[in-house]
């Protein structure tokens, strides 16, 4: 297995503002431990980030938010991307819509993604639906996905296994395979 690592839209935006996550300040802690772990073993790292441009389609459905020259759009204090982490902006649900992505996860020889971040029924799992097209195998961490709602968390969790075959694992499970991958 070769994994990295993908935080999705740990913004203020989505932690602290208007589209936030009742769940977002308990999923950053469980990200940091898996950065961590990930930076102490040369896996890779990459941030997605919404950015928008005001003239965006998506603002249609939820108004104005982490528009690019503003403040919500920055990545959180507490998950700053270090020297060695890539950061790829989007203007649309998924991580590897017109960012770049797919082209640098081949470039990092990965084969295996590993989700993090907000929301697990939009963004993570537009990612996931991607990642799933492009030939990746997903693990998506439970305690380290939120949503707007439990409901909606769940939901997603489910449809993410049953339609793109993610592997639905707890951190604690991460953190092993991601040592694991080691070996490999
Ligand atoms: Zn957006």
């Amino acid at each position: 297995m070769k994994p990295a690592v993908i935080v999705i839209d740990m913004l203020k935006e989505f932690v602290y503002g208007r589209l936030r996550s009742p769940q977002a300040q308990e999923i950053i802690p469980v990200i940091k431990r898996i950065i961590d772990h990930a930076h102490n073993r040369d896996i890779p790292v990459i941030y997605v980030a919404d950015r928008h441009f005001p003239v965006d389609h998506e603002l249609k459905v939820w108004g104005v938010h982490a528009l690019h020259d503003s403040s919500e759009s920055e990545i959180i204090d507490e998950l700053k991307p270090g020297s060695k982490d890539y950061v790829l902006y989007k203007r649309s649900y998924s991580g590897f819509r017109d960012t770049g992505l797919d082209m640098l996860l081949r470039d990092l020889g990965v084969d295996t993604v590993v989700l993090t971040g907000i929301h697990t029924h939009i963004c993570v799992l537009h990612t996931a639906w991607d990642a799933f097209y492009h030939g990746y195998n997903i693990l998506v961490v439970r305690d380290g996905v939120a949503a707007f709602s439990r409901e909606d968390h769940e939901y997603a969790l489910k449809y993410m296994e049953k339609v793109y075959g993610a592997k639905i694992v707890e951190s604690g499970e991460v953190l092993k395979l991601l040592e694991g991958s080691m070996k490999d």
